[in-house]
């Protein structure tokens, strides 16, 4: 019986803080220099080098803590957790344990299922704990050439070893892939919004392990659970976290029983494989760096930090719903990313307040040619004044709706003004209804046949006078009035 099983899953995710020095040396962050490059004997782990820690790394920790709504500990400890691997020189890696940089926090996120195109509908507000933030180093990388028993070559680039991270710990609070998966959205958006990571999981600054058992439905213990890596994307996770699950519920349905380990996603072959299993865990020995002071934080610098964030992304979909009169979807939409929130804000300015229109425009024109291009609204070649611009143009009747997406087309080629383009093309529309009057008057005149069959019941020709009297406009002539005057006047005169 699938339908009594519950999924349970718990997310351990690990920010690069966006720094330009290291944690606790001043070598530099930058990604793809020449291995081994930015190093030096603190980060390569020399005997006799001595930790500083790095106040920007505090500030940008601090900064991801306030926007996820955590509380900050006035006193943390780092600590030294022991283990060996080629990428980690020291032997031991500089996190926190015991007296970790945030602690038992609460979060609350937005979620829904998904139907079978991936579509979200009822979107409710899930609670997550938040078990931890804290501040860590990372470790170098190994680089790994060849097949595996032939030719093969191992390297080590220790320019990574040092950068900054954030690790942010939930408790198993997730009862479907989906909770993870807009979990990790919100979170990944929060540090990017608040400028503390680049949180981008392609560049893999930032990775995210799942945890994942099921249990039966009323059962209170959990199930063994499997830790899921490589995880390159949300959406991998979400797949890699339904496979799992799946695989569970079929093997304790066939009397099989799970073994607690780590497990890599394949998202080619679209399953998960043992990468080691928990029998070979380490023990860390944690206790506490000798090396550096605990880390104090004063209630005037977390009131600093604070001001100076920006409004955070839901505070700022609330008002974008309140303000501008739009659905929770359309302004979750608009604040997937500050720099769209921004551009669209900028944007109702220009067209002179028509908020529905603006939002409308960018949803559904401007965002399809931004990721054909490959582009976030940050790059727009249209800038958010002229995309205003063009709203107030079709708002007030300039040019029709219809020649609007053409241009916007145009303007995302060329970079043109929507003025210019209009201008260029003559594509200025006919309201005045004078003119529209006339050309009217003159196409009636010109076909009594179709006026009379029309009069005596073939509605159908309706479509055939504005059809004439477009052609005769050269396509300028406002549809709506044409629509309206020719009604008007096709009715016989009592
Ligand atoms: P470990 O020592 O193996 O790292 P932890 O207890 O520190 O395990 O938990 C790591 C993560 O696993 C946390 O996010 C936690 O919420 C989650 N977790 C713990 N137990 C389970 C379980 N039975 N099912 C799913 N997730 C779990
Ligand atoms: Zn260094
Ligand atoms: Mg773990």
């Amino acid at each position: 019986m699938t339908n009594n099983w519950e999924t349970i899953i718990g997310l351990e995710v690990h920010a690069q803080l966006s720094t330009e020095s290291k944690i606790f040396c001043g070598c530099s962050t930058r990604f793809g220099d020449e291995p081994n490059s930015n190093t030096c004997p603190v980060c390569l782990g020399l005997p006799g080098a001595l930790p500083v820690l790095n106040w920007r790394a505090v500030e940008l920790g601090a900064r991801a803590a306030l926007a996820l709504g955590l509380h900050i500990q006035e006193r943390s400890i780092f600590a030294r957790k022991n283990y060996f691997y080629p990428d980690l020189p020291k032997g031991y890696q500089i996190s926190q344990y015991d007296r970790p940089f945030s602690a038992n926090g609460i979060l609350e996120i937005m979620t829904a299922e998904r139907d079978e195109a991936g579509h979200a509908r009822d979107w409710r507000p899930l609670t997550v704990r938040i078990t931890r933030l804290h501040l860590e180093e990372d470790a170098g990388k190994n680089v790994h050439e060849g097949l595996p028993d032939v030719d093969r070559f191992s390297y080590v680039d220790l320019n990574r070893a040092g950068t900054p991270l954030a690790e942010i710990v939930t408790e198993p609070d997730f009862r479907s892939s989906w909770e993870a998966y807009d979990y990790v959205n919100h979170v990944r958006r929060a540090l990017q919004w608040v400028g503390a990571s680049e949180a981008d999981m392609e560049k893999g600054n930032l990775r995210c392990e799942a945890n994942v058992s099921v249990r039966q439905r009323g059962e209170t213990a959990f199930g063994t659970k499997v830790e899921l890596k490589n995880l390159n994307s949300v959406r991998f996770m979400q797949r890699a976290i339904e496979f799992e699950v799946e695989r569970h519920i079929k093997t304790l349905e066939s009397g099989g029983r799970l073994t607690q380990e780590t497990r890599l996603w394949d998202e080619r072959a679209g399953e998960t494989r043992v990468m080691r299993s928990k029998e070979e865990a380490h023990d860390y020995r944690y206790f506490p760096e000798p090396d550096l002071p605990p880390l104090v934080v004063t209630n005037e610098f977390i009131d600093k930090v604070s001001k100076s964030l920006p409004e955070l992304p839901d505070a700022r979909r609330k008002r974008f719903s309140e303000q501008y009169g739009l659905s929770f979807a359309d302004a979750s939409q608009l604040t997937a990313e500050r720099t769209l929130a921004d551009y669209y804000e900028s944007a109702v300015e220009a067209s002179g307040g028509n908020a529905r229109a603006t939002a409308n425009w960018i949803r559904s024109e401007l965002l399809r040619e931004l990721e054909n291009a490959g582009l976030t609204a940050e790059k727009s070649p249209i800038p958010a004044v002229e995309l205003g611009a063009l709203v107030r143009m079709i708002g007030e009747g300039k040019i029709s709706g219809k020649q609007g997406k053409d241009v916007l087309v145009e303007m995302f080629a060329t970079g043109k003004s929507a003025g210019a383009i209009v201008e260029e093309r003559g594509l200025v529309q006919v309201s005045d209804t004078g003119e529209i009057d006339r050309i009217i008057d003159e196409i009636i005149a010109a076909n009594p046949n179709q006026l009379g069959q029309y009069r005596s019941g073939k509605e159908a020709l309706f479509g055939f006078f504005v059809g004439q009297i477009m052609k005769a406009s050269k396509g300028k002539a406002n549809p709506k009035i044409v629509n309206e005057r020719l009604k008007e006047k096709l009715i016989p005169p009592q």
